[in-house]
């Protein structure tokens, strides 16, 4: 069984949202509380409390304390859930150590088998502004209207999560648990594409094709830097501030769903023309903290390798086919023809030259046939011509009001 998640954008009442917030921070104020009582029990008695007496006491506090009574007691349990994972990560050496949460960060809550119930689900408007709505309603908060853009199996969710976006959007994700799909086994010609994620291309295909960075956030980033430098003037956690802060998080909320989009459409193209995907199985998070300078953490960051590998993955295994991560190591500095190593090829060089056969080529088409060959499948003796890939369709940059192209 793998766990996926359904993100639904969601609608309320100003005052539903309202006594979302006030949740929030009675959730907020919960985890800080089993926070301290966990501390004061190490330092007595230097011993970690278990995961049922962290529920337990939870249950307990809001017994006791008409505030976090507000609170659905499934999801004040849930809170004590956080907080226990939270602490796991931190003794498996995952994590840093648990610290008091701020209330502006505090953003979600948890309801699991009850306390919501999803109803009303109709089909709205016509033509092109059809739309299909649900309501979602939470014990103890109240109603959301749910626009549900895709199909998801309502009777399998495990879990309901309320999120607040720093910007003040509201999403609803449900995690519903699906049996894995089972690659099918078929007799035709199987067809491989090797695809290296980089920083100046975003995806190089071993077919030659590739997409361009469009690094929406380098292009945002001037504005992002004034709506940053305005709020690092305000006040901390002020009226002023939320208000900045909020500002801030919509122009990277924009940033985010530009990305997502076009990660998805490419992810579509490929799974509809291949069989096998095959990555380099990197660890990002290493690359972005041993990085070189700033800029290129920064634009790394921006394309956002892991987000981008998620959304392939997901949709060659959706369609039953398969992915095949290989070693990462050196690909970009060994020949895909002779598998000779150039020791002496940096960053900065965009083609790549072998030492010993004398061959060629592009750095990144040259990396992803030597993923091909990890993967045990041949490449083509002579790599194709790299060629940009068509615009994937409604690709096209969105023009936001007057503030011009993002
Ligand atoms: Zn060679």
């Amino acid at each position: 069984m793998r766990v996926r998640a359904h993100r639904f954008r969601a609608y309320s009442s100003k005052t539903t949202a309202r006594v979302l917030k006030t949740q929030l921070e009675a959730a907020c104020k919960l985890y800080n509380t089993l926070l301290h009582a966990e501390q004061e029990e190490y330092e007595r008695n230097k011993r970690t409390m278990s995961r049922n007496e962290l529920r337990q006491l939870a249950l307990d506090l809001r017994k006791k304390n008409p505030e976090f009574q507000a609170l659905h007691s499934q999801v004040a349990q849930q809170v004590a859930e956080r907080f226990y994972q939270a602490r796991e990560r931190f003794l498996e050496g995952l994590a840093n150590k648990s610290k008091n949460k701020k209330p502006h960060k505090f953003l979600s809550l948890v309801y699991p088998q009850s306390g919501w119930k999803l109803s009303n689900a109709r089909d709205v408007g016509q033509g092109k502004s059809k739309k299909r709505k649900a309501r979602l309603y939470l014990s103890k908060i109240g109603f959301f209207t749910l626009i549900l853009h895709r199909e998801f199996p309502e009777s399998q969710v495990s879990q309901v999560c309320v999120k607040l976006e720093p910007s003040g959007r509201i999403h609803v994700i449900f995690l519903v648990e699906e049996p894995e799909t089972q690659v099918q086994a078929s007799k035709e010609p199987v067809k491989a594409v090797g695809v290296d994620l980089g920083i100046a291309r975003l995806a190089t295909l071993s077919d030659g094709r590739f997409l361009d960075n469009p690094r929406p956030l380098e292009r945002a980033l001037d504005r992002i830097r004034v709506l940053q430098r305005a709020l690092s003037r305000k006040k901390f956690l002020s009226k002023n501030w939320l208000k900045a802060k909020r500002k801030l998080a919509k122009e990277h909320e924009h940033v985010k769903d530009f990305r997502r989009d076009l990660f998805f459409k490419l992810g579509a193209l490929l799974a509809q023309e291949y069989d096998v995907l095959v990555l380099e199985d990197l660890n990002v998070q290493d690359l972005i903290q041993k990085g070189e300078n700033k800029k290129r953490r920064l634009r790394l960051y921006d394309s956002s390798f892991s987000e981008l590998r998620a959304v392939l993955e997901w949709q060659f295994v959706k369609r039953g086919k398969l992915v095949l991560p290989v070693p990462s190591y050196n690909t970009s500095r060994e020949c895909f023809l002779c598998g000779e190593i150039n020791k002496g090829l940096t960053l900065k060089d965009r083609v790549f030259h072998c030492p010993r056969c004398g061959f060629a080529l592009d750095r990144d088409l040259n990396a992803c046939l030597v993923l091909l060959r990890r993967a045990e499948w041949v490449p083509p003796g002579v790599p194709a011509k790299l060629r940009p890939l068509p615009p994937l369709p409604s690709l096209g940059l969105v023009r936001r009001g007057r503030q011009g192209w993002l």
